[in-house]
C-alpha cells in the first residue's frame, strides 16, 4: 500500500513538469493547446498577449476557450 505522502509528492512533481513545459512553450511563443506558433501581432490586443503569457493560449484558442464567458461591450 502506498503512503499518501508519496501520492502527493508524485502529484507535485507532475504539476511541476506540466508547469515547466508550459513555460517553455510560452517562452518559445507556442500555443500550449494547439501547438501553433504565435507572434506578438497575432494577438488582438495587449490583454490577449498578457493572457497568452499566463495561460499559454493563442488568440484562436482564447476565443474558443472564452467564448462562453465573452460579454460584448
Ligand atoms: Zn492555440
Amino acid at each position: 500500500m502506498k503512503k499518501p505522502d508519496e501520492d502527493l509528492q508524485l502529484q507535485l512533481e507532475r504539476a511541476e513538469v506540466v508547469r515547466k513545459m508550459r513555460k517553455e512553450k510560452i517562452n518559445n511563443f507556442i500555443c500550449v493547446l494547439c501547438g501553433k506558433r504565435v507572434t506578438r501581432e497575432s494577438f488582438r490586443d495587449e490583454d490577449a498577449l498578457n493572457e497568452f503569457k499566463i495561460s499559454g493560449l493563442c488568440q484562436a484558442c482564447q476565443d474558443e476557450y472564452f467564448k462562453d464567458t465573452y460579454i460584448p461591450e
